[in-house]
């Protein structure tokens, strides 16, 4: 298994250093949170007005077209996002047994707290879609994190500590968090390509790990993709060997194909400012099973990124579906469950019970009986059944300041497929290429 990664990481130097040349030539502006008294910085070489959707594109970076290209040239084109002034939003509030054989791929949701980080398994690689997790008194997402890689390492000798790609899908701690792990991990966990949303801001609570893993990637002349939704041409979403390095083929496995679909938004909006909405989302095809990771995405976000693909939004349309920003409120629309029309949902979110300190699942009231009710809809819901679970899910996250109001909850039963590190522990969705699902939960 080591001789596929050692061709195909010669043969990605180039385009990773072609494309870490590219974004550090157009990172763009910081937009964390200016100082008072200065404004936003348009972005290099912006002409116009940065809000202006054509100036907009103009402005955005300009990776070689033929580096990060469209999966399919002849596909319509995408539209520009256009800046709406949608409304600020209220104050959001041991592993499976060795199942990758070629032809299943497993999907690891590892409970890591109130955060993200998301193994997929395959019979020749592996790729991690974020490092993050709780920092809480109860819960350690990057000690949660070492320990299942730590395990799945074990189990699979055969991949020699290797990830073929990271993902991170925006710089916020609950997704970076843990790049630490692999930083510093003794012996080295070898990571071939990272994929991000760009440069971090100043004051991006993630921006620590996300430098860490672009920096421990360069120094080890891997390939690096730092992508803007500006880059995304058509409704085929773009990729490349650094978005897709994974081919089990040569091994008599499948290809997975992996696609990106969006990334960080150079728009000078409110929505747009929310990092959350950057989020770089992932659809990844195995056999005829599908899968979409939308990071923590919300719903102008998710909104804009529809409307944006109006031509064609099939490629939304999959079997299994991250959802978005820990299953708030705001996690997703009834349009976006529409497009997706998953067979399951997966709501990576903490446990709930009270604690207190900051920053966990209890305080935000996630997962959120409103985004439960929109994924469980007649039109286009989850469509799977589970063995009818009862749960805990917010009503109303905790208000800001000393004297808020504390959180709410409510239990509710589940019977589809909708399933949540927060309930059920680690979660495994084994995808066969055949297009059946099984998932594995409390292992
Ligand atoms: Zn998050």
């Amino acid at each position: 298994m080591n001789a596929p990664h050692a061709t195909r990481k010669r043969h990605l130097i180039a385009a990773g250093l072609a494309l870490a040349l590219g974004a550090c030539a157009t990172a763009p502006a910081d937009r964390g949170h200016p100082a008072a008294g200065t404004s936003p910085e348009p972005a290099p070489a912006s002409t116009g007005d940065p809000a202006s959707p054509d100036s907009r594109v103009d402005a955005a970076p300009t990776q070689d077209s033929a580096v990060v290209a469209p999966v399919r040239p002849d596909a319509p084109p995408r539209n520009a996002i256009v800046p709406h002034g949608y409304p600020e939003p209220a104050t959001p509030a041991g592993l499976p047994m060795a199942r990758a054989d070629p032809s299943t791929m497993v999907a690891h949701f590892i409970n890591v707290g109130q955060g993200d980080a998301i193994l997929l398994e395959f019979s020749c690689g592996a790729v991690l879609i974020d490092t993050g997790g709780e920092r809480t008194s109860r819960a350690s997402g990057s000690d949660l994190l070492r320990s299942y890689l730590e395990e799945f390492f074990g189990r699979r000798h055969d991949l020699s500590r290797t990830l073929d790609l990271v993902v991170l899908s925006h710089p916020h701690s609950d997704h970076t968090d843990g790049a630490s792990v692999l930083v510093d991990a003794e012996p080295a966990f070898d990571v071939l390509n990272l994929l991000d949303d760009g440069e971090p801001g100043s004051h991006d609570s993630g921006r620590k790990g996300q430098l860490a893993l672009q920096r421990y990637v360069a120094e080890n002349e891997g390939g690096y993709v730092g992508l803007s939704e500006a880059d995304v041409k058509t409704v085929s979403g773009v990729s490349n060997d650094v978005i897709d390095p994974v081919d089990c083929r040569p091994s008599g496995g499948v290809d997975p194909d992996i696609v990106a679909l969006w990334g960080r938004v150079d728009l000078d909006v409110g929505w747009a400012n929310d990092r959350n909405n950057d989020s770089v989302v992932v659809r990844v095809d195995f056999g005829k099973a599908s899968f979409l990771f939308v990071g923590d995405m919300e719903h102008q976000g998710l909104s804009a990124m529809l409307e944006s693909y109006e031509a064609d939004q099939r490629i939304f349309d999959v079997d299994v579906l991250k959802v978005g920003h820990h299953g708030s409120m705001n996690a997703t629309t009834p349009d976006f469950v529409r497009a997706t029309s998953p067979k399951i949902a997966v709501i990576q979110a903490g446990d709930t019970a009270f604690i207190n300190e900051p920053h966990n699942a209890y305080v935000y009231g996630h997962p959120n009986r409103a985004a439960i009710r929109m994924l469980l809809a007649d039109d286009g819901g989850v469509s799977m059944a589970r063995d009818p679970i009862q749960v805990r899910v917010g009503i109303k996250g905790k208000g800001l300041g000393a004297d808020a109001p504390p959180p709410q909850f409510t239990r509710i039963r589940l019977d589809k497929a909708i399933y949540s590190n927060s309930w059920d522990g680690n979660i495994a969705v084994v995808a066969n290429a055949d297009g059946s699902l099984q998932v594995e939960t409390e292992y």
